[in-house]
């Protein structure tokens, strides 16, 4: 019996975006950023847990100084729709008054939590505060929205991999999926 991980890599046709792909996307939003930022040290938090395969390679790819934090806000939980209702689940620990601060989201859909995110960062006075975001979906929002640094614009189908979970699977992968109808099944049997 393979795993899931096993079953969703030998299904080819569901591959969004391959890692070379996603690579070169990183690497134009870092250098788009570097430009931007230039003289500045900026603080990019990332919203975990989604974020995280993202965050690391951008920030690796930035030619500027900068400093890291990190968020967690509640999301979906197992579902494959927002609950509409944000907690957050560990604060960040860098004060950003005053500062340039970029947080860093894997994908955007509703657009709930950029929304809230942009309220509650705010309250800490920063000097500047702008989204990124590897992927947006398309025609999905619920709120009005801002994100500055936009990666690919998507589809509204649920997607895996690259730091993006289903049950908390599947978030090494290197490459973006299309959840398969098959394996949803397989899952939730
Ligand atoms: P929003 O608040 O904009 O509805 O959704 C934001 C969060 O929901 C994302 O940061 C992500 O964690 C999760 N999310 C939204 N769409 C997807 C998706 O297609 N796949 C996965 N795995 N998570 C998603
Ligand atoms: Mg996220």
């Amino acid at each position: 019996m393979s795993s899931f991980t096993e079953q969703l890599v030998s299904e080819h046709k569901n591959v969004l975006l391959t890692r070379e792909q996603i690579n070169q996307k990183v690497r134009a939003m870092a250098a788009q950023i570097s430009q931007d930022y230039k003289g500045e040290v900026p603080v990019l938090i990332c919203v975990l847990n989604g974020s995280f395969l993202f965050f690391t390679d951008l920030v690796r790819e930035l030619t500027i100084d900068c400093e890291v934090d990190f968020v967690k806000i509640s999301s979906y939980g197992d579902a494959l729709k927002s609950s509409g209702k944000i907690d957050v689940l560990k604060n960040v620990d860098c004060p950003l008054e005053g500062r340039h601060v970029l947080i860093v989201e894997d994908i955007i859909d509703t657009g709930l939590s950029v929304h809230f995110l942009r309220r509650w960062i705010k309250k800490l006075n920063p000097a500047s505060m702008r989204f990124v975001s590897l992927l947006v979906k398309e025609g999905t929002a619920i709120v009005d929205y801002e994100c500055e640094y936009r990666g690919f614009t998507i589809g509204k189908e649920f997607v895996i991999g690259y730091g993006l979970d289903y049950k908390q699977l599947f978030r090494n992968l290197p490459e973006i999926y299309i959840m398969p109808e098959a394996l949803l099944d397989a899952m939730n049997k």
